[in-house]
């Protein structure tokens, strides 16, 4: 194909084992996030090798395509690993969410409902973890009016949503969790963290219930766990960004002792020409309802490769060659600018590219693009 994605299996392995060992050295769980590379069964398969307790993924046409295939029929191990559903059940999907996967993630009552249906119907127990809303404004339960923290107000509407689900039978509450840095930017702190750890400790204490999970963390819990400062309650870690492009998702930084070479874009150059920088003409707006103004820098020699906005983010990649400028793409094109070394690429050779979390999401969904595992 003309455009592949390459993932780095030892690279991604690395981070695994690293982030695995963290871990499981404070009796926790990790359940490895395989949605940024649409529910590849290969990269469930490194994660479960080296380390991780469980797969997540936000959409059960993931989950089912990495439980239905070979490598994961073939091999009895993988039978009991727990696959957790990231996004909020819908209604109309149900019986596939619990046919795909034996947790998911819940805030809404009349779901639950229809999961202890479901649950019933399929005679699989499915296992609930509530999602509390600490300030992200994603999912999960928090008080209409709340301006701070305050554990009273998060109590008051936990309490009633406990006693509603404690009624049904078919389902099993095993935890709480939440979810930062998604929507609001809002990072872990010890202030909304103790605010879930007293929930979690009083719902346990209250009900009487012994709740597995405290799923405290996606990656944006990292940076707070490596610095120690993660409460020991918070066991169940959902991970995917940090440990496929070893970043802290606060900064995009890199996070130390973590791989960074793990996936790269490879794409086709189908045009090679010097031509004028910008545009001769009365110009419009392009393609996609864009003015683009264009500097004058005189001749330059232009690429054009096989990829486009149609299969990748283009402002998540860069160049991995110095010499490598993007220029723009529209659908189908890709335009570079090759500023020194006119000999390197001929047509038919790849250019490189890195890729950010947004990037690699929309080219593992592009079917044009091709994933390889090296
Ligand atoms: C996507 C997702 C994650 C994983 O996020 P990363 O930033 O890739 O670690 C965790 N939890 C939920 C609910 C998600 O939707």
């Amino acid at each position: 194909m003309s455009c592949i994605l390459y993932c780095n299996s030892s690279a991604i392995a690395h981070n695994v084992k690293f982030l695995s060992n963290i871990i499981h050295k404070r009796n926790g769980y990790l359940f490895g996030v395989t949605k940024v590379l649409s529910g590849s069964p290969e990269l469930a398969k490194i994660f479960i090798d080296h380390g991780c307790d469980g797969i997540a993924d936000s959409r059960w046409q993931n989950l089912k395509k990495i439980r239905e295939s070979d490598i994961f029929k073939q091999n009895k191990n993988y039978k009991n690993i727990p696959f957790l559903n990231l996004r909020l059940p819908t209604i109309s999907e149900l019986a596939q969410i619990v046919k795909y996967s034996e947790i998911s993630l819940v805030s809404e009552i009349s779901i639950i409902k229809e999961l202890d249906n479901e649950s019933k119907k399929q005679k699989k127990r499915m296992q609930i973890i509530v999602m509390i809303d600490l300030g992200d404004l994603r999912e999960g339960l928090i008080p209409e009016d709340a301006k701070n923290l305050d554990f009273k107000k998060w109590q008051q509407v936990l309490s009633p949503f406990i006693k509603e689900i404690i009624k049904f039978n078919n389902i099993e509450l095993v935890g709480l969790g939440t979810n930062l840095a998604c929507y609001g930017g809002i990072v872990p702190s010890d202030e909304n963290m103790e605010l879930l750890v007293k929930l979690y400790r009083w719902v346990k204490e209250e009900y009487n219930l012994p709740l597995k999970y405290l799923s405290g963390a996606n990656s944006s819990g990292i940076p707070f766990l490596i610095e120690g400062k993660m409460p020991e309650e918070v066991n169940l870690f959902r991970i995917g960004e940090s440990m496929i492009l070893g970043l802290n998702v606060l900064n995009r930084n890199p996070i130390e002792g973590l791989r960074h070479d793990t996936v790269k874009i490879a794409v086709e150059v189908i045009e090679k020409k010097f031509k004028p920088s910008k545009p001769i003409g009365k110009s419009a707006q392009n393609a996609f309802g864009e003015l683009v103004e264009f500097e004058d820098k005189g001749t330059i020699l232009r690429l054009i490769c096989a990829a486009g906005r149609q299969d990748i983010l283009v402002d998540g990649l860069k160049p991995l060659d110095n010499d490598i400028e993007i220029l723009g793409a529209s659908s189908d094109h890709l335009e570079l600018h090759l500023k020194n070394n006119y000999n390197k690429y001929d047509i038919g050779s790849f250019i490189e590219f890195s890729l950010s979390y947004g990037a690699l999401l929309s080219a593992s969904t592009s079917k044009y693009v091709d994933l390889k595992f090296i």
